[in-house]
Protein backbone atom coordinates (compact mmCIF):
# COMPACT_ATOMS: atom_id res chain seq x y z
CA UNK A 1 0.00 0.00 0.00
CA UNK A 2 1.03 3.66 -0.67
CA UNK A 3 1.48 5.79 2.68
CA UNK A 4 1.80 9.07 3.94
CA UNK A 5 4.63 8.46 6.32
CA UNK A 6 7.12 5.95 4.81
CA UNK A 7 9.95 6.86 7.02
CA UNK A 8 8.11 7.16 10.23
CA UNK A 9 8.67 4.94 13.04
CA UNK A 10 7.23 4.50 16.15
CA UNK A 11 8.36 7.93 18.09
CA UNK A 12 10.95 7.06 20.65
CA UNK A 13 8.84 8.35 23.93
CA UNK A 14 6.89 5.44 23.17
CA UNK A 15 9.50 3.26 22.56
CA UNK A 16 11.76 4.18 25.25
CA UNK A 17 9.05 3.84 28.29
CA UNK A 18 7.78 0.38 27.17
CA UNK A 19 11.40 -0.37 27.14
CA UNK A 20 11.99 1.11 30.66
CA UNK A 21 8.92 -0.72 31.39
CA UNK A 22 9.70 -3.91 30.34
CA UNK A 23 13.70 -3.53 32.35
CA UNK A 24 11.70 -1.82 35.20
CA UNK A 25 14.60 0.63 34.72
CA UNK A 26 13.34 4.47 36.11
CA UNK A 27 12.11 6.26 33.58
CA UNK A 28 13.78 9.40 32.58
CA UNK A 29 12.61 9.42 28.92
CA UNK A 30 9.55 10.38 28.32
CA UNK A 31 8.56 13.45 29.21
CA UNK A 32 5.73 13.44 31.99
CA UNK A 33 6.17 14.14 35.52
CA UNK A 34 6.51 11.19 37.99
CA UNK A 35 3.90 12.46 40.61
CA UNK A 36 0.53 13.11 40.55
CA UNK A 37 -1.51 16.45 40.09
CA UNK A 38 -2.92 18.29 43.11
CA UNK A 39 -5.93 16.57 44.41
CA UNK A 40 -7.89 20.01 44.55
CA UNK A 41 -7.69 19.73 40.70
CA UNK A 42 -9.19 15.93 41.14
CA UNK A 43 -11.75 16.70 43.20
CA UNK A 44 -13.18 19.69 40.59
CA UNK A 45 -13.29 17.08 37.80
CA UNK A 46 -14.74 14.90 39.89
CA UNK A 47 -17.38 17.17 40.86
CA UNK A 48 -18.35 18.96 37.46
CA UNK A 49 -18.45 15.18 35.92
CA UNK A 50 -20.93 14.68 38.81
CA UNK A 51 -23.10 16.82 38.06
CA UNK A 52 -23.64 16.69 34.41
CA UNK A 53 -20.79 18.18 32.36
CA UNK A 54 -20.39 15.08 30.52
CA UNK A 55 -21.33 16.32 26.83
CA UNK A 56 -19.55 17.62 23.70
CA UNK A 57 -17.93 21.02 25.05
CA UNK A 58 -18.13 23.95 22.78
CA UNK A 59 -16.02 23.65 19.60
CA UNK A 60 -13.74 26.63 20.42
CA UNK A 61 -13.84 25.84 24.35
CA UNK A 62 -15.69 26.32 27.20
CA UNK A 63 -16.62 30.20 27.77
CA UNK A 64 -14.96 30.28 31.48
CA UNK A 65 -11.79 28.80 30.84
CA UNK A 66 -11.28 30.80 27.21
CA UNK A 67 -11.87 33.49 29.70
CA UNK A 68 -9.50 32.39 32.44
CA UNK A 69 -6.98 31.95 29.55
CA UNK A 70 -6.75 35.12 28.45
CA UNK A 71 -6.63 36.80 32.31
CA UNK A 72 -3.55 34.30 32.93
CA UNK A 73 -2.42 35.60 29.69
CA UNK A 74 -3.09 39.40 30.71
CA UNK A 75 -1.02 38.89 34.07
CA UNK A 76 1.75 36.84 33.17
CA UNK A 77 2.68 38.54 30.10
CA UNK A 78 0.37 42.32 30.17
CA UNK A 79 -0.87 41.12 26.77
CA UNK A 80 -4.76 41.69 26.18
CA UNK A 81 -7.00 38.94 24.25
CA UNK A 82 -10.31 38.93 23.35
CA UNK A 83 -11.22 34.88 24.94
CA UNK A 84 -13.95 34.89 22.43
CA UNK A 85 -12.14 35.52 18.94
CA UNK A 86 -8.60 34.84 20.25
CA UNK A 87 -8.69 31.83 22.64
CA UNK A 88 -8.93 28.10 21.07
CA UNK A 89 -9.06 25.13 23.52
CA UNK A 90 -7.74 21.99 21.97
CA UNK A 91 -6.94 18.38 22.66
CA UNK A 92 -3.55 18.66 23.86
CA UNK A 93 -0.52 20.88 22.06
CA UNK A 94 0.13 18.40 19.91
CA UNK A 95 -3.05 19.17 18.36
CA UNK A 96 -2.96 23.09 18.56
CA UNK A 97 0.44 22.57 16.38
CA UNK A 98 -0.84 20.30 13.58
CA UNK A 99 -4.46 22.33 13.38
CA UNK A 100 -1.91 25.59 13.33
CA UNK A 101 0.08 24.16 10.29
CA UNK A 102 -2.81 22.32 8.78
CA UNK A 103 -4.93 25.92 8.65
CA UNK A 104 -1.87 27.57 6.67
CA UNK A 105 0.43 25.47 4.63
CA UNK A 106 -0.63 24.26 1.45
CA UNK A 107 1.42 21.62 -1.13
CA UNK A 108 4.77 22.93 -2.26
CA UNK A 109 4.75 25.87 1.18
CA UNK A 110 8.20 25.94 2.64
CA UNK A 111 8.41 25.44 6.39
CA UNK A 112 11.57 26.21 8.57
CA UNK A 113 11.89 24.36 11.60
CA UNK A 114 14.82 24.50 13.92
CA UNK A 115 16.82 21.34 13.72
CA UNK A 116 16.43 19.69 16.35
CA UNK A 117 13.01 19.92 16.76
CA UNK A 118 10.28 18.24 18.43
CA UNK A 119 8.86 15.02 16.53
CA UNK A 120 5.69 15.98 15.69
CA UNK A 121 6.81 18.67 13.55
CA UNK A 122 8.55 17.89 10.49
CA UNK A 123 5.45 15.29 9.95
CA UNK A 124 2.35 17.47 10.06
CA UNK A 125 4.38 19.63 7.66
CA UNK A 126 4.65 16.85 5.30
CA UNK A 127 1.45 15.80 5.54
CA UNK A 128 -0.15 19.14 4.75
CA UNK A 129 2.31 18.89 1.17
CA UNK A 130 4.65 21.40 3.00
CA UNK A 131 8.10 21.11 2.88
CA UNK A 132 10.97 21.63 5.62
CA UNK A 133 13.37 23.87 5.36
CA UNK A 134 15.73 22.97 7.92
CA UNK A 135 17.75 25.57 10.23
CA UNK A 136 20.24 24.25 12.37
CA UNK A 137 20.56 25.44 16.00
CA UNK A 138 23.97 26.87 17.08
CA UNK A 139 26.17 24.02 18.93
CA UNK A 140 26.84 23.79 21.88
CA UNK A 141 23.98 25.56 23.52
CA UNK A 142 21.63 25.66 20.78
CA UNK A 143 20.94 28.99 20.56
CA UNK A 144 19.17 30.49 16.86
CA UNK A 145 21.80 31.18 14.32
CA UNK A 146 19.75 34.05 13.10
CA UNK A 147 22.54 34.22 9.69
CA UNK A 148 21.05 30.71 8.70
CA UNK A 149 17.41 31.52 9.16
CA UNK A 150 17.82 34.77 6.75
CA UNK A 151 19.83 32.40 4.22
CA UNK A 152 16.86 29.47 4.29
CA UNK A 153 14.27 32.57 4.05
CA UNK A 154 12.76 32.47 0.83
CA UNK A 155 9.73 33.39 -1.74
CA UNK A 156 8.17 30.31 -0.76
CA UNK A 157 8.41 30.64 2.94
CA UNK A 158 5.35 30.40 4.38
CA UNK A 159 6.20 29.29 8.26
CA UNK A 160 8.56 29.04 10.49
CA UNK A 161 7.70 27.13 13.78
CA UNK A 162 10.12 28.31 17.04
CA UNK A 163 9.76 26.42 20.29
CA UNK A 164 10.88 28.35 23.64
CA UNK A 165 11.44 27.28 26.01
CA UNK A 166 13.05 24.16 23.79
CA UNK A 167 13.13 20.62 24.08
CA UNK A 168 15.45 18.84 23.97
CA UNK A 169 17.78 21.53 24.64
CA UNK A 170 15.83 23.74 27.28
CA UNK A 171 16.91 27.16 25.20
CA UNK A 172 14.94 30.11 26.01
CA UNK A 173 14.88 32.86 23.47
CA UNK A 174 15.86 36.27 24.06
CA UNK A 175 14.15 39.49 23.40
CA UNK A 176 16.74 39.97 20.84
CA UNK A 177 15.57 36.58 19.35
CA UNK A 178 12.14 37.67 19.05
CA UNK A 179 13.38 41.30 17.40
CA UNK A 180 15.57 39.67 15.26
CA UNK A 181 12.50 37.33 13.87
CA UNK A 182 10.45 39.77 13.67
CA UNK A 183 12.40 42.22 11.79
CA UNK A 184 13.24 39.40 9.23
CA UNK A 185 9.73 38.67 8.45
CA UNK A 186 7.96 42.06 9.42
CA UNK A 187 7.57 42.71 5.36
CA UNK A 188 7.01 39.15 4.18
CA UNK A 189 3.78 37.20 4.19
CA UNK A 190 5.59 34.34 6.62
CA UNK A 191 3.13 33.40 9.91
CA UNK A 192 5.01 31.71 13.06
CA UNK A 193 4.00 28.25 15.14
CA UNK A 194 5.42 29.14 18.78
CA UNK A 195 5.52 25.86 20.86
CA UNK A 196 5.53 27.23 24.33
CA UNK A 197 4.28 24.50 26.52
CA UNK A 198 6.83 24.83 29.00
CA UNK A 199 6.38 28.75 29.42
CA UNK A 200 6.18 28.31 32.72
CA UNK A 201 9.78 26.28 33.53
CA UNK A 202 12.16 28.53 33.10
CA UNK A 203 15.23 28.84 35.70
CA UNK A 204 17.34 31.07 36.94
CA UNK A 205 15.37 33.93 37.30
CA UNK A 206 14.58 33.70 33.37
CA UNK A 207 11.54 35.10 32.18
CA UNK A 208 9.83 33.12 29.09
CA UNK A 209 9.26 35.27 26.21
CA UNK A 210 5.78 34.52 24.64
CA UNK A 211 6.07 35.73 21.12
CA UNK A 212 2.74 37.42 21.68
CA UNK A 213 4.72 40.11 23.39
CA UNK A 214 5.80 41.42 20.73
CA UNK A 215 3.61 43.55 18.50
CA UNK A 216 4.67 42.60 15.15
CA UNK A 217 4.51 38.29 15.73
CA UNK A 218 1.39 38.47 17.79
CA UNK A 219 0.28 39.65 14.36
CA UNK A 220 1.04 36.74 12.80
CA UNK A 221 1.69 34.02 15.26
CA UNK A 222 -0.49 30.94 16.58
CA UNK A 223 0.77 30.01 20.28
CA UNK A 224 0.68 26.95 21.26
CA UNK A 225 0.30 25.90 25.28
CA UNK A 226 -0.61 22.97 27.16
CA UNK A 227 -2.08 22.36 30.61
CA UNK A 228 -0.50 18.94 30.70
CA UNK A 229 2.95 20.58 31.29
CA UNK A 230 1.71 23.29 33.59
CA UNK A 231 -0.62 21.20 35.99
CA UNK A 232 1.04 18.10 35.95
CA UNK A 233 -1.37 15.99 33.83
CA UNK A 234 -0.15 15.18 30.77
CA UNK A 235 -2.76 12.36 30.17
CA UNK A 236 -5.45 14.41 30.07
CA UNK A 237 -4.31 15.99 26.65
CA UNK A 238 -5.83 19.48 27.07
CA UNK A 239 -3.87 22.90 25.93
CA UNK A 240 -4.90 26.19 23.65
CA UNK A 241 -4.21 27.95 20.75
CA UNK A 242 -3.78 31.84 21.44
CA UNK A 243 -3.79 33.96 17.49
CA UNK A 244 -5.54 36.50 16.40
CA UNK A 245 -9.19 36.81 15.32
CA UNK A 246 -8.30 35.95 11.75
CA UNK A 247 -5.93 33.48 12.18
CA UNK A 248 -8.16 31.93 14.92
CA UNK A 249 -10.94 31.57 12.90
CA UNK A 250 -8.87 29.57 10.44
CA UNK A 251 -7.63 27.44 13.40
CA UNK A 252 -10.57 26.34 14.25
CA UNK A 253 -11.89 25.13 10.91
CA UNK A 254 -9.59 22.63 11.03
CA UNK A 255 -10.04 22.40 14.85
CA UNK A 256 -13.85 21.61 14.43
CA UNK A 257 -13.03 18.36 12.10
CA UNK A 258 -9.88 17.27 14.14
CA UNK A 259 -11.47 16.62 17.29
CA UNK A 260 -14.32 18.97 17.38
CA UNK A 261 -13.99 19.81 20.88
CA UNK A 262 -12.25 18.97 24.03
CA UNK A 263 -12.99 16.49 27.40
CA UNK A 264 -15.97 18.99 28.96
CA UNK A 265 -15.63 18.27 32.80
CA UNK A 266 -11.46 18.50 32.52
CA UNK A 267 -12.47 22.36 31.02
CA UNK A 268 -14.36 23.31 33.60
CA UNK A 269 -12.10 22.20 36.59
CA UNK A 270 -9.10 24.29 34.88
CA UNK A 271 -11.01 27.34 34.89
CA UNK A 272 -11.88 27.03 38.54
CA UNK A 273 -8.23 25.82 38.99
CA UNK A 274 -6.84 28.91 37.31
CA UNK A 275 -8.44 31.34 38.90
CA UNK A 276 -5.74 30.66 42.02
CA UNK A 277 -2.61 32.44 39.83
CA UNK A 278 0.10 31.09 42.25
CA UNK A 279 -0.87 27.47 41.05
CA UNK A 280 1.17 28.07 37.94
CA UNK A 281 3.54 30.99 39.08
CA UNK A 282 5.22 28.70 41.95
CA UNK A 283 5.89 26.31 38.59
CA UNK A 284 9.71 27.71 38.35
CA UNK A 285 10.82 27.36 41.43
CA UNK A 286 8.91 23.71 42.02
CA UNK A 287 11.73 22.71 39.32
CA UNK A 288 14.43 24.67 40.06
CA UNK A 289 14.76 22.77 42.60
CA UNK A 290 14.84 19.42 40.52
CA UNK A 291 16.86 20.81 38.19
CA UNK A 292 19.18 21.89 40.67
CA UNK A 293 19.25 18.34 42.23
CA UNK A 294 19.82 16.38 39.14
CA UNK A 295 22.71 18.77 37.76
CA UNK A 296 24.10 18.54 41.56
CA UNK A 297 24.12 14.52 41.30
CA UNK A 298 25.09 14.57 37.17
CA UNK A 299 28.91 16.72 38.80
CA UNK A 300 29.51 12.74 40.08
CA UNK A 301 28.88 11.27 36.80
CA UNK A 302 31.41 11.51 33.81
CA UNK A 303 28.70 13.37 31.75
CA UNK A 304 29.61 16.95 30.56
CA UNK A 305 26.70 19.15 31.05
CA UNK A 306 25.48 22.68 31.10
CA UNK A 307 22.30 23.59 33.13
CA UNK A 308 18.91 23.67 31.36
CA UNK A 309 17.81 27.38 30.56
CA UNK A 310 13.87 25.67 31.04
CA UNK A 311 11.89 22.92 29.93
CA UNK A 312 11.86 19.89 32.23
CA UNK A 313 14.82 17.98 30.47
CA UNK A 314 18.67 17.90 31.05
CA UNK A 315 20.85 16.93 28.05
CA UNK A 316 24.05 15.87 28.67
CA UNK A 317 27.20 14.90 26.77
CA UNK A 318 28.98 11.60 26.82
CA UNK A 319 31.49 12.09 23.52
CA UNK A 320 34.68 11.94 25.70
CA UNK A 321 33.27 8.41 27.14
CA UNK A 322 32.25 6.48 24.50
CA UNK A 323 31.80 6.17 20.36
CA UNK A 324 28.58 4.34 21.37
CA UNK A 325 25.64 5.73 19.12
CA UNK A 326 23.35 8.25 21.49
CA UNK A 327 20.66 5.32 20.84
CA UNK A 328 23.13 2.36 21.35
CA UNK A 329 23.71 4.27 25.13
CA UNK A 330 19.96 5.07 25.50
CA UNK A 331 18.84 1.23 25.42
CA UNK A 332 22.11 -0.07 27.02
CA UNK A 333 21.69 1.92 29.89
CA UNK A 334 17.92 1.30 30.52
CA UNK A 335 18.80 -2.58 30.27
CA UNK A 336 21.69 -2.50 32.31
CA UNK A 337 21.91 0.40 34.87
CA UNK A 338 17.90 0.53 34.79
CA UNK A 339 18.08 4.31 34.10
CA UNK A 340 15.98 5.07 31.05
CA UNK A 341 16.56 8.71 28.69
CA UNK A 342 16.23 9.83 25.57
CA UNK A 343 18.75 9.99 22.50
CA UNK A 344 18.06 13.29 20.76
CA UNK A 345 19.31 12.06 17.11
CA UNK A 346 16.13 11.44 17.04
CA UNK A 347 15.08 15.18 17.09
CA UNK A 348 17.47 15.73 14.31
CA UNK A 349 16.05 16.08 10.32
CA UNK A 350 19.13 13.79 9.66
CA UNK A 351 18.87 11.55 12.61
CA UNK A 352 22.69 12.08 13.14
CA UNK A 353 24.78 10.83 16.70
CA UNK A 354 25.70 13.98 18.58
CA UNK A 355 26.72 11.66 21.56
CA UNK A 356 24.06 13.84 23.85
CA UNK A 357 21.10 12.46 26.14
CA UNK A 358 18.05 14.17 27.61
CA UNK A 359 16.58 13.23 30.98
CA UNK A 360 13.76 14.41 32.43
CA UNK A 361 13.77 15.48 35.88
CA UNK A 362 10.06 15.58 36.06
CA UNK A 363 10.27 13.34 38.50
CA UNK A 364 9.91 12.37 42.59
CA UNK A 365 13.42 13.42 44.21
CA UNK A 366 13.77 9.82 45.58
CA UNK A 367 13.40 8.56 41.81
CA UNK A 368 16.23 10.96 40.81
CA UNK A 369 18.53 10.25 43.35
CA UNK A 370 18.33 6.91 42.96
CA UNK A 371 18.68 7.01 39.13
CA UNK A 372 21.90 9.40 40.17
CA UNK A 373 22.95 6.83 41.78
CA UNK A 374 23.77 4.15 39.11
CA UNK A 375 24.59 6.76 36.76
CA UNK A 376 27.18 8.00 38.84
CA UNK A 377 28.57 4.06 39.04
CA UNK A 378 29.75 4.49 35.23
CA UNK A 379 33.39 5.09 34.48
N1 LIG B 1 5.58 20.43 22.18
C1 LIG B 1 6.62 20.08 22.94
C2 LIG B 1 7.91 20.81 22.77
C3 LIG B 1 6.50 19.05 23.86
O1 LIG B 1 7.56 18.70 24.59
C4 LIG B 1 5.26 18.39 23.99
C5 LIG B 1 5.02 17.27 24.93
N2 LIG B 1 5.77 16.76 25.65
C6 LIG B 1 4.20 18.79 23.19
C7 LIG B 1 4.40 19.80 22.29
C8 LIG B 1 2.87 18.11 23.27
O2 LIG B 1 2.05 18.59 24.27
P1 LIG B 1 0.65 17.90 24.60
O3 LIG B 1 0.94 16.72 25.45
O4 LIG B 1 -0.14 18.94 25.30
O5 LIG B 1 0.04 17.50 23.31
N1 LIG C 1 6.85 15.78 24.77
C1 LIG C 1 7.21 14.64 25.55
C2 LIG C 1 8.72 14.49 25.48
O1 LIG C 1 9.38 15.22 24.84
C3 LIG C 1 6.57 13.39 25.08
C4 LIG C 1 5.19 13.50 24.56
C5 LIG C 1 4.79 12.23 23.86
O2 LIG C 1 5.14 11.16 24.29
N2 LIG C 1 4.12 12.38 22.78
O3 LIG C 1 9.23 13.58 26.08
Amino acid sequence: ISTKLPNVGTTIFTVMSKLAADCGAINLSQGFPGFDCDPVLLDLVNKYMKAGYNQYAPMSGVPALRERIAEKTKLVYGIDLDSETEVTVVSGATEALYAAVTAVVKQGDEVILFDPAYDSYAPAVELNGGIPVYVPLGMPDFSVNWERVKSAISDKTRLIMVNTPHNPSGYVWTQEDLDTLAEMIQDRDILVVSDEVYEHITFDGRKHLSLLTHPILRERTFVCGSFGKTFHVTGWKIGFCLAPPKLTEEFRKIHQFLTFSTATPLQYALADYLSEPSRYLALPDFYQKKRDLFCVGLKETPFEFSPAQGSFFQMVSYAHLSQESDYDLAVRLTKEIGVASIPISVFFSDKKDHKILRFCFAKEDSDLNKALDKLGDLK
